[in-house]
């Protein structure tokens, strides 16, 4: 963090030249990486970053400026470069910072350092070792550890001051399984805004053998049919779907530049009635969650869709002052203090529904269940997906059969949204490793009950599918 005195005398500086708001975001960010590739520990990064923007409002021109040195005069520089936009002049005024704390809380319970690297080194060997014993055909392994702290604090002219220390856990792995010509990758992790307590909440070894006979399971998976038939996407991480095809046409960037199909929407009909929809940047431990989001805006709950009827957008300050709107709902976030922030969702999910999972299953006389799924594509603007399940099995007259390869799920998350019929009582959030792109990197969740899509076109590849980006 910055002296308040300082902050005062940096924001006062911002605002020299007519601006209507100004701010300083001050970062400060530790990290540790490792990854393990074929047996060999290959990478071993730690990481330290730290520096400050300042961002300046003339209405709705933003301007921005940024510096990783944090000594008074960087930190003035940074606003004469911002401030050099306006023109006019306005008196000092004097800012009364006022700290704002959060009822939130997100407790680490146990700190990074209370393991050594040495063992989180060997735990990634001995995930490496478990998956090639659990079968010889199990040709590639990797595995790889990541911990952040990012701490944020956020002063404005408008007398904000807040922090944000956020800890971030996650494992990741990848098993690749070979049998003659066939290959068959599975890539997962989980992860979370928790310290090491996730390592004891998730048996990393397990979990690694559980993908080793899912990769084995799918070498003997025939190809998918091609056609138009019902998808039954599993709950959990099949919720990146409604996150990349449906939720960042809600972003308010999209809406005010009215390229989104959801914009002057509100109040309309967009899904079916039984589907309810929320970004929520409160829930305790997951990737998205946060005190303040990077305007300085407390973090909330927004219901997108209700019962099938649009409700509400995501937006940040920017966009809510475009339109004139009081505030934003908390989704204002950024990859770093080198970027403005933009609105970005936080932890977004399908609400639960009504159905057994088992009964959606049973519904389906000839479709596909998606029981794991790559990223895939989507034009984010549009919201046309194609989607790789890297784990997927037939459903014939209601039960599960063969294990198929290659299935891809193609449409339109718009329309896909009005079609879904039925919606599972089995709700999660995905394990905890959803990175989302739109030109800045941010962790998100995403999360949904198993749903029912009654007729989507399904296609075949032999491509080889990875990657979980959201
Ligand atoms: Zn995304």
């Amino acid at each position: 963090m910055i002296p308040k005195e300082l902050a005062q005398k940096v924001l006062a500086e911002a605002l020299k030249t007519g601006a209507d708001l100004a701010e300083i975001y001050v970062e400060d960010v530790v990290s540790l990486g490792l990854g393990m590739d074929d047996s060999r520990l290959e990478r071993a990064v730690r990481g330290a970053d730290r520096g400050a923007g300042v961002r300046v409002f003339f209405g709705n021109l933003v301007t921005y400026a940024f510096t990783d040195v944090l000594d008074e005069s960087s930190l003035m520089n940074a606003a004469r470069a911002a401030a050099s936009a306006g023109s006019g002049s306005s008196k000092t005024p004097i800012i009364d910072l006022t700290e704002r704390k959060s009822p939130l809380s997100y407790p680490l319970e146990k700190p990074f350092e209370t393991m050594s690297i040495q063992d989180k080194a060997d735990l990634l060997a001995r995930m490496d070792s478990a998956a090639r014993a659990y079968n010889p055909l199990i040709t590639q392994v990797s595995a790889g550890y990541t911990e952040l702290r990012r701490h944020m604090w956020l002063y404005n002219s408008e007398g904000v001051q807040v922090e944000d220390d956020r800890f971030f856990t996650e494992m990741r792995a990848g098993v690749v399984a070979r049998r003659n010509g066939t290959l068959q990758q599975i890539r997962e992790g989980f992860g979370g805004r928790v310290g090491l307590e996730l390592l004891d909440r998730n048996d990393a070894i397990s979990k690694i053998q559980e993908m080793a006979e899912s990769a084995v399971r799918m070498l003997d998976a025939r190809p998918c049919p091609a056609g138009d038939m019902a998808v039954v996407m599993c709950n959990g991480w099949g919720g990146v779907l409604f996150h990349e095809a449906c939720g960042h046409q809600m972003e308010a960037d999209f809406i005010t530049k009215g390229s989104s199909a959801y914009a002057g929407k509100i109040g309309q009909q967009v899904a079916n009635p039984i589907l309810t929809a929320v970004d929520d940047g409160t829930i305790p431990g997951r990737r998205g969650s946060l005190k303040f989001d990077d305007d300085g805006t407390p973090a909330q709950r927004t219901v997108l869709i209700e019962n099938g009827i649009l409700k509400e957008y995501m937006w940040d300050i920017v966009e809510a002052r475009r339109v004139g709107r009081s505030g934003s709902t908390g989704n204002g976030r950024r990859e770093s203090y080198r970027h403005m922030p933009m609105p970005r969702m936080t932890n977004t999910f399908i609400d639960q529904g009504q159905h057994d999972p088992q009964e959606i299953i049973e519904s389906v006389k000839k479709g596909i269940y998606v029981k794991s799924m790559a990223g895939g594509q989507a034009d984010i603007a549009k919201g046309d997906f194609v989607f790789n399940a890297t784990e997927a099995y037939l459903i014939e007259d209601g039960k599960l059969t063969a294990p198929v390869r290659g299935a891809t799920v193609f449409g339109n998350g718009p329309k896909v949204l009005l079609e879904i019929d039925m919606i599972g009582n089995d709700l999660a959030l995905d394990p905890g490793m959803g990175m989302c792109g739109k030109g800045q990197a941010a962790r998100v969740s995403v999360g949904q009950p198993t749903v029912r899509i009654p007729i989507v076109t399904v296609g075949g590849t032999d491509d080889s599918v990875g990657g979980m980006s959201a």
